[in-house]
C-alpha cells in the first residue's frame, strides 16, 4: 500500500505530436510535479537541453544500462531506444514528491504491471483532428518535413492503445486541457466528483480513426 506522504506518479501518452511534453512541462511548473527525464538513443533536437530534456546516450551506454537493470521501464519507439532509469524516480516518490512521466504505451503498460506501492494515474491524449496534428508536427519538426510524415503514419496505430489508460483527454485549447487534467488528478486525490463524458471521448476516437 502507498504510504500518505508518499508521492504519486502520472503518466501522459499519446500519438506524438499531440502535445505531452508541453503539459508535462505546464503541471511541473505549476504543480510543482517532478519530471521524469528519460534516456534516449535519438539525437536532441535543436530546442532540447541534454540532461534536462533528455540524457541523450549512445547505444552501449544505454545496453549497458539494460544489462544493469537500471531501467524500470525502456522501449523501442520510432526505431530508437527510449527508457526511465528507477531510481531517480524512486527516490522522488519516497520524498513525498510527485513525479510526472513522458512516455510511449510500451512503458505505460510496463510500470502499470510492475505494480508498485504508488498510486499511479495514466491519461491518453487526443489532437483535436488529424489535420491540427499534422500541423503542431510539422511546426515543431520545421527541418525534417519526413519526421512529420512518418509520424503522422504512426498515429492510427498509437490510438489503438488509449483503451489501457484511466482517461482520455482532448488536447484542443491548452489551458482547457491543463484544467481537465488538474481536475482529475485533484479528484483522484481527494475521492472528488470526476468531471468526464466518457460519451464524448469515444465519439471524439471514431472520428479521429474513422
Ligand atoms: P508531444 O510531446 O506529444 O510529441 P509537443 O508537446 O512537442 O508534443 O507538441 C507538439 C507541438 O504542438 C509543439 O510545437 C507544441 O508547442 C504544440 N502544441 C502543444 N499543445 C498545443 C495546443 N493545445 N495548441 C496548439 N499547439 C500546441
Ligand atoms: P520524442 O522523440 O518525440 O521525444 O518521443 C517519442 C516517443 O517516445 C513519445 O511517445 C514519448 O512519450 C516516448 N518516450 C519518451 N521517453 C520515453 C521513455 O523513457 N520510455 C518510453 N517507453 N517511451 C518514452
Amino acid at each position: 500500500m502507498p504510504l500518505k506522504n508518499d508521492g504519486i506518479m502520472v503518466i501522459l501518452s499519446s500519438p506524438s505530436g499531440v502535445g505531452k511534453t508541453t503539459l508535462v512541462k505546464l503541471l511541473s511548473k505549476r504543480k510543482n510535479f517532478k519530471i521524469s527525464v528519460s534516456h534516449t538513443t535519438r539525437k536532441p533536437r535543436e530546442s532540447e537541453v541534454p540532461n534536462k530534456d533528455y540524457f541523450f546516450v549512445d547505444d552501449i551506454e544505454f545496453k549497458r544500462l539494460i544489462q544493469n537493470e537500471e531501467f524500470l521501464e525502456y522501449a523501442k519507439v520510432f526505431n530508437h531506444l527510449y527508457g526511465t532509469t528507477r531510481s531517480p524516480i524512486i527516490s522522488n516518490l519516497q520524498k513525498g514528491k510527485n513525479v510526472i512521466f513522458d512516455i510511449d504505451w510500451q512503458g505505460a503498460d510496463q510500470i502499470k504491471n510492475k505494480k508498485l506501492d504508488y498510486k499511479l494515474i495514466t491519461f491518453f491524449l487526443l489532437p483535436p483532428s488529424k489535420k491540427i496534428l499534422f500541423k503542431r508536427l510539422s511546426n515543431r519538426d520545421m527541418k525534417d518535413k519526413l519526421i512529420a510524415e512518418k509520424r503522422m503514419k504512426e498515429f492510427s496505430r498509437d490510438m489503438l492503445h488509449w483503451i489501457n489508460y484511466d482517461y482520455v483527454i482532448i488536447n484542443d485549447n491548452l489551458e482547457d486541457c491543463y484544467k481537465k487534467i488538474d481536475s482529475l488528478i485533484d479528484a483522484e486525490l481527494n475521492d472528488g466528483p470526476k468531471d468526464y463524458d466518457n460519451e464524448y471521448i469515444r465519439k471524439h476516437i471514431e472520428k479521429l480513426t474513422f
